[in-house]
């Protein structure tokens, strides 16, 4: 079953065990006693500093210094003074302890839970956490802290709190799955601290898995597979050997800079969705981000996300990596924002969508651009881009409405990054074709081969059924590219490419032959290109794009490709 977005990568085999939290209810009983019900509570909260202190101290062995340190914030909740002092005054008022200690707690966790920055809404779940823990000894039905593994095992639940995590026994867990959380999720962050493979997000597998029985948890697609036989047990071992040998064989390439054997370097961006998705890419060591979407800002909010909650988001991606490629919205074809009013369009893709939608809603677009120049201060390089510009017209309007955000910014003495590099989108047949005249204008290009193919080939990306279309190794294609890339050059204008193509390790190579500056693509791809543009010169590499453009369709591309590959590495 396909269940889960991958949180953390590999491959792994167990029984399922669910770690399951009761549902604790509260007594109704009056509160007969002031000073009983406050040592009772005295009492839970004494119980569960000492649970945490003994789990802390059995995590020491597994975590580094961050993960110590959620364990300390909530030993430090757990004895604030501030909610100490409003549960007692509860109970002076009358209700029992585990009534008094759940109003004072409900009342911090929705006051995080209201609050605009992602990390303080996020320490909502750790009050929860203690919460629970402090309830469940008041109740009387203290949480079971170790699960006594003794075989290899998946843990599932809803949700895991670092507690739960803290308590496992590593011997025998193999994997985490999660019906809740995202790949920022306490869960996400210790499976990737670990090393250990992990689905969130995975919805109602509590209901669809058997504890008990064994599965192999496919966390490289998203999958489970219940009671495999022999042989794909076999063919997944061999997968998770291979990709620990990859994986350990590939780490000397982390920091170093992409370069071909004989010294051209040829940067390996990341592209990403949120500043979220750093902790992803961080492992894989890009040189940058040479994609970044912001649509899932504006689409992850019921409202438009305001002036600071978006400087907020940029600002985390500008300072962590000196090079950010960041695209403006891209919304329109199958991505709508429910606050925007969007006309219902026959053919979506070929609509209001990208640049042309953020300029016909001109302040919605001044924001966006005035929340980067501001969010940029301080950030040598960062680099806006448009997205689906067709007609040269469009790509002025653009500039012209940065031009208006700037001098609104200079009028209302705001600081700002002054120091911003232009660019487009080429993922348009007419404005590959027109590459030259909008080299002329901008500082860069990034092909968006995903949209480029689509509308090139007339092919939907997302129709299998014209997917013999959809071919990234089609020649035309890659002719096309070619184009687009010696005509950037004329201006000396950088290209890159950010579409799915850049990081398939064969096309790449090709690209990087044409003159390609720069390759933005999935984090995972980006080690195993850099190891082999490391083995193979430049002039290797112009020689297989010739070769390549010389071919008709995207068969002879492949051939071509394989052979001269294996006369090479
Ligand atoms: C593309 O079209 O290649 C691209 C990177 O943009 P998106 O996939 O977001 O449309
Ligand atoms: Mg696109």
């Amino acid at each position: 079953m396909n269940i889960g977005t991958v949180a953390s990568k590999g491959i792994a085999v167990g029984k399922v065990v669910v770690l399951d939290r009761p549902t604790l209810t509260i007594p109704k009983h009056e509160n007969q006693d002031v000073a009983l019900e406050k040592e009772t509570f005295k009492e839970a909260i004494t119980r569960s500093v000492e649970n945490l202190t003994a789990i802390k101290a059995k995590m020491a062995d597994h975590f580094d210094d961050e993960h110590m340190a959620i364990m300390d914030a909530h030993l430090q909740m757990l004895q604030d003074p501030e909610i100490r002092s409003q549960t007692h005054d509860l109970i002076d008022q009358g209700k029992n302890a585990a009534q008094a200690y759940e109003t004072v707690t409900n009342t911090f966790i929705a006051m995080f839970e209201a609050m605009e920055d992602d990390y303080f809404r996020a320490r909502a779940a750790d009050i929860q956490d203690i919460q629970y823990r402090v309830l469940a000894h008041l109740i009387g039905t203290p949480l079971k802290d170790a699960t006594l593994l003794d075989e290899d095992t998946l843990i599932a639940a809803h949700d895991l709190t670092p507690s739960d995590t803290a308590t496992l026994d590593y011997r025998f867990v193999k994997g985490f799955i999660t019906e809740v959380g995202g790949v920022t999720s306490h869960t996400a962050i210790m499976a990737r601290a670990l090393g250990i493979p992990a689905l969130v997000g995975a919805k109602e597998a509590l209901s669809k898995l058997n504890p008990g029985e064994v599965y192999v948890l496919d966390a490289l697609e998203g999958k489970l597979i219940a009671s495999p036989d022999e042989a794909t047990l076999a063919s997944y071992k061999e997968k998770a050997e291979q990709l620990l040998r990859e994986k350990q064989r590939l780490q000397k390439f982390k920091d170093q800079v992409t370069k071909t054997r004989d010294g051209h370097a040829l940067p390996l961006f990341a592209n990403i969705g949120s500043p979220d998705d750093l902790a992803l890419v961080e492992p894989h060591g890009a040189e940058g981000i040479g994609l970044y979407r912001t649509e899932f800002l504006f689409m992850n909010e019921k409202t438009m996300p305001s002036l600071q909650k978006q400087i907020d988001a940029y600002q985390k991606v500008f300072e962590a990596y000196d090079t950010v490629i960041v695209r403006t919205l891209d919304i329109g074809g199958d991505k709508n924002l429910p606050y925007l009013q969007q006309a219902k369009e026959d053919n979506p893709f070929l609509g209001l969508r990208a640049l042309r939608l953020t300029l016909k809603e001109r302040e919605l677009f001044k924001t966006q651009l005035k929340a980067l120049l501001i969010g940029g201060k301080g950030s040598p390089h960062i680099h806006i881009m448009f997205p689906m510009v067709a007609l040269e017209q469009e790509l002025d309007a653009a500039i012209e409405v940065l031009e208006e955000v700037k001098s609104d910014l200079d009028q209302a003495n705001e600081p700002y990054q002054k120091n911003v590099k232009i660019g487009i989108m080429i993922e348009i047949p007419a404005a590959a074709l027109n590459a030259e005249r909008l080299a002329s204008k901008v500082d860069f290009f990034s092909i968006g081969s995903n949209d480029l193919i689509q509308y090139t080939y007339a092919a939907d990306r997302m129709n299998e059924a014209v997917g013999y279309l959809y071919q990234p190794f089609d020649a035309t294609l890659l002719r096309l590219i070619k184009h687009v890339i010696d005509s950037a050059h004329k201006h000396n204008t950088e290209v890159g490419v950010c579409g799915e193509m850049g990081g398939d390790l064969w096309l790449a190579l090709v690209l990087a032959g044409m003159g390609i500056d720069e390759l933005s693509m999935q984090p995972s791809s980006i080690l195993p290109i850099r190891e082999a543009l490391s083995k193979l010169d430049l002039k290797q590499l112009q020689e297989l794009s010739e070769r390549v453009l010389a071919c008709h369709d995207s068969d002879s591309v492949k051939r071509t490709i394989q052979e001269t590959l294996a006369t090479l590495i």
